[in-house]
């Protein structure tokens, strides 16, 4: 009988289990940001508040949010 490995721990980014998925790369930031837009076009204020739950509440992986939203903000600016 083989036996099993000794399990490991790896160190890796914080992931996100929230709810309320929220954005931690750049496709899925830049749609968030789309849904935010449809949803104030259309007067959905309960649409707009979930979105911006997504963009701004705590989550673990605050810092892939924030690094994809940069990311999408340098390729917006792009134009
Ligand atoms: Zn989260």
């Amino acid at each position: 009988m083989k036996s099993e490995p000794p399990a490991t721990i790896t160190p890796s980014a914080p992931v996100c289990h929230c709810v309320f998925a929220h954005p931690t790369t750049v496709e899925a930031a830049a749609e968030v940001l789309e849904r935010v837009d449809d949803a104030l076009r259309v007067n959905d204020a309960r649409g707009v508040y979930v979105h911006l739950i997504r963009l701004f509440g705590p989550c673990p992986a605050a810092t892939a949010r924030a690094q994809a939203l940069a990311d999408v903000q340098g390729l917006m600016s792009k134009g």
